[in-house]
């Protein structure tokens, strides 16, 4: 009967608009508990320091391995598990695989010891009341330092409700994590908020990146963003690095981090181990 109905309703769209439609009800529909039947991933891409080339830390990229659809990105499906409220869920086994990992990786050896991991918070996660409390509950649990863990943060998800996500921002800072501005650069970024922020670190978009082959102006324009950050006591990092020649300029521009395919794509934790173990003989 609801089928029906859901089809009738839908007659109104045209084809590839009710193709979405039905893939949204679905994918919303398939989601809870998609964690616990293992179909979830979290894959890892480190970032390195620009200058050495070696690595300070990994984030965090969910996967989802879907039954019947494949692997179905995190572009889509984020979004729906924001507006189900399923990112809440779906958040705490990010952090809490996350942080195994870490624990782990820091134990490696002594070169590892500071070793870092980002993990990507949405808006709806920021706004939630128990987001502080559970960090500090899983980070005791797994023995991790509260200054390996970055959290990435997109400038909407914190001008959205800028008041509170301060407060809240304020809070993390206060239990010694790292704060990034993911993607810096595509949202409404305002040097007031800038200033006004309790963050550390700037991710610059990876269209600035890709746009530094195109002219001499596009990589003036990371040059000023890398100095902005300075002056602001900020560290850099670049995500979307694909070329020897965005790596090296990147590195003359005195970014602090660097990451991107041509350095490393994300992967499974062990390809992580394997980059980390130290070398013998
Ligand atoms: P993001 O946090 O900005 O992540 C960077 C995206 O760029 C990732 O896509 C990554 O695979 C991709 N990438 C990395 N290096 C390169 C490169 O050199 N070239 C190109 N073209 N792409 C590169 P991915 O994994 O599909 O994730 C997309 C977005 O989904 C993420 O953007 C993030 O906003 C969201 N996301 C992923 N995992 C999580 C999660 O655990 N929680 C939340 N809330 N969001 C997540
Ligand atoms: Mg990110
Ligand atoms: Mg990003
Ligand atoms: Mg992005």
């Amino acid at each position: 009967q609801a089928k029906a109905l859901g089809g009738a309703c839908l007659q109104h769209f045209d084809a590839p608009l009710r193709a979405r439609l039905i893939e949204r009800i679905e994918l919303a529909h398939d989601l809870p508990g998609s964690e616990r039947r293992a179909e979830q991933q979290l894959h890892f891409q480190p970032f390195f320091d620009a200058h050495q080339h070696r690595p300070v830390g990994v984030e965090a990229l969910l996967r989802w391995q879907h039954p019947t659809r494949g692997l179905v990105s995190p572009e889509t499906y984020i979004p729906i598990a924001e507006e189900t409220g399923h990112i809440i869920e779906l958040g705490a086994w990010v952090l809490d695989t996350a942080l195994v990992h870490l624990r782990k990786w820091q134990s490696i050896s002594a070169e590892t010891r500071d070793f870092s991991v980002a993990v990507n918070v949405s808006a709806h996660q920021l706004a939630s009341s128990g987001l502080v409390m559970r960090i500090e509950e899983a980070l005791e649990r797994h023995q991790v330092p509260p200054s390996s863990l970055w959290l990435e943060l997109t400038e909407s998800s914190v001008m959205n409700e800028l008041e509170s996500a301060r407060k809240t921002l304020q809070r993390l800072r206060a239990l010694g994590v790292s704060l990034a501005i993911d993607d810096f650069g595509t949202g409404y970024s305002s040097l007031a908020y800038l200033r006004d922020l309790p963050v550390n670190l700037l991710k610059l978009d990876r269209a600035f990146i890709a746009a530094m082959h195109r002219s001499e102006r596009d990589q003036r324009i990371v040059a000023v963003v890398t100095s902005l950050a300075r002056e602001l006591d900020l560290k850099t990092i670049a995500e979307g690095v694909e070329t020897s020649y965005q790596l090296r300029h990147l590195a003359e521009l005195d970014c602090d981090l660097v990451q991107g395919f041509y350095l490393m794509r994300p992967a499974p934790a062990e390809a992580i181990d394997g980059l980390l173990e130290p070398v013998v003989g």
